[in-house]
């Protein structure tokens, strides 16, 4: 598309941005008295901020296509419904347009370094957790074959690197469903606040706070899996461990961008400290291994014990529809007292990359209508349902990136790898020793010695969270 074409695009864009989000008056307001189409029409890039905690724009490099400003306004409907200006730029975090930029004049804010710097610190334990979606795309960046599934290479890696313990962040996806499925059934019983969406991907959670504030009640209170790996990082694993808490800088090794921004949120601040220290993408982890001469396949080990055990559940966490499928394996559990087998454990129809997808499922005299969609723009269909009183679903799963994390922005460029990813995680939960959360020793031990019950006291503190009306950031 030529540049005269692509502004016009975009201007048209920005218009149907600003009057389609309608749903909540104060959307309406901010259309009124703070969008200027034609000044967002001006911009040839996105006017990405300094003290953004996510994204990082390489001026030099910006060829100004454009091309950012497209996926930003169509794939998460986010540009075009504010005034844009080289100071006011709104930011979900998502890294679509990190994604779109081919000249890497966008990329994700570097703290590659901060984490060598911890390291070469010998007063301080350097611990690291790596998201279920790092070990099938590591390999891309050393060009191995596609979804290559390098859990064991990637943790001796990480040691080789100079982590003190590397912990498997998927202990915490399966923690987290063990909340969510309580709290969906909860949520069923009461009636209250359907339907339940998911809250582990940060960047459509700001998209809830900033756009559909009356809606932050539909959102799980239960922390993502990283933010409850770190909360429980800091108490539990320290405390069995004989460390003080202080002392451990503890790093998410992640696929996504968003993450950089989802550490920096007050809610998520336990007994006075931060969980997680410093997110680092997948990218970063291999610039890690380049820089202290590392090799991926030289390498191999294990995790570290009491925090990284994890179901085939825990492991799907990084694939669209993966969370949805785990959750209802625990749900079904909890309400038949049986465990769930037959389409329950694939649910075929909410795979793959279709953007929005439905299911039916029974569970016990319950049926549940469930969906499961990714990028901001499908997810408004769904949020405007509920302001209209239309929404036929009681669960939805909500991620920011195509395919789920498998597809998120730090992760080494290729959407054409995605699906392999995709089925290189879902082997992995058909081999799982167990594929339900809820048969995970670790689990059981962690409620056992340190949370109590699903939904206790100290279950509330650690691994749930608050969410706040953003609305005027617009
Ligand atoms: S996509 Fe990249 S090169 Fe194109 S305008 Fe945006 S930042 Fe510049
Ligand atoms: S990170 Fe997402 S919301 Fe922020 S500018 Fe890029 S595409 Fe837009
Ligand atoms: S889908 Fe995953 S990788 Fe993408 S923004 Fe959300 S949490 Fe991050």
């Amino acid at each position: 598309m030529g540049k005269v074409n692509r502004r016009k695009f975009i201007g048209n864009l920005v218009a149907y941005n600003a009057t389609v989000i309608v749903g909540a008056s104060m959307l309406m307001a901010c259309a009124k008295d703070t969008f200027d189409g034609h000044c967002n029409q001006e911009l040839e890039y996105l006017p990405i901020q300094d003290d953004n905690p996510a994204i990082a724009f390489w001026k030099k490099k910006c060829e100004e296509c454009g091309d950012c400003i497209e996926a930003c306004a169509t794939k998460q409907t986010v540009f075009g419904t504010y005034l844009a200006s080289s100071s006011k730029h709104v930011c979900i975090h998502c890294g679509s347009c990190i994604i779109e930029c081919e000249e890497k004049a966008l990329t994700e804010k570097y703290h590659w370094q901060d984490v060598l710097a911890a390291i070469d610190d010998p007063s301080k334990i350097v611990i690291a957790s790596v998201s279920p979606s790092v070990r099938v795309a590591i390999g891309d960046y050393f060009d191995m074959a596609a979804g290559s599934y390098l859990v064991g290479n990637m943790v001796g890696a990480c040691r080789a690197v100079g982590f003190d313990y590397v912990l498997d962040t998927n202990f915490s996806a399966d923690l987290t469903i063990m909340e969510e499925a309580g709290e969906l059934q909860k949520r069923i019983e009461q009636k209250t606040d359907m339907p339940q969406f998911t809250s582990c991907c940060p960047a459509w959670v700001k998209y809830v706070e900033i756009y559909y504030p009356s809606l932050l009640g539909n959102l799980s209170s239960v922390r993502s899996p990283i933010a409850m790996q770190g909360s429980l990082v800091k108490s539990y694993f320290a405390e069995k461990m004989g460390i003080n808490p202080r002392n451990i800088v503890h790093v998410a090794i992640t696929p996504c961008s968003a993450k950089k921004y989802e550490i920096t949120r007050d809610e998520l601040v336990t007994d006075g400290l931060r969980g997680t220290d410093i997110v680092i993408t997948t990218r970063e982890l291999a610039k890690m291994m380049k820089n202290r001469k590392v090799s991926l396949t030289a390498q191999t080990g294990n995790f570290d014990s009491l925090m990284s055990a994890a179901s085939g559940a825990g492991i799907i966490f990084g694939n669209t529809g993966g969370v949805m499928r785990a959750a209802l394996r625990t749900a079904y559990f909890n309400i038949t007292g049986a465990n769930a087998a037959g389409n329950l454990m694939e649910l075929k129809q909410v795979q793959g990359l279709t953007g929005l997808k439905e299911a039916k499922v029974a569970i016990g005299l319950t049926t549940l209508n469930v969906a499961v969609c990714y990028e901001m723009r499908n997810a408004k269909v769904l949020l405007n349902q509920v302001i209209n009183g239309t929404c036929k679903y009681d669960f939805v799963e909500v991620m920011a990136c195509k395919g789920g994390c498998v597809g998120g922005a730090g992760q080494p460029a290729g959407s054409s790898k995605i699906e392999k990813r995709i089925s290189s995680l879902n082997s992995a939960d058909i081999k799982a020793s167990s594929r339900y959360c809820h048969e995970n020793p670790e689990i059981k031990a962690a409620y056992t010695y340190f949370l109590g019950q699903v939904g206790s006291a100290k279950s509330k503190k650690y691994l749930h969270t608050t969410y706040n009306d953003k609305s005027h950031l617009l």
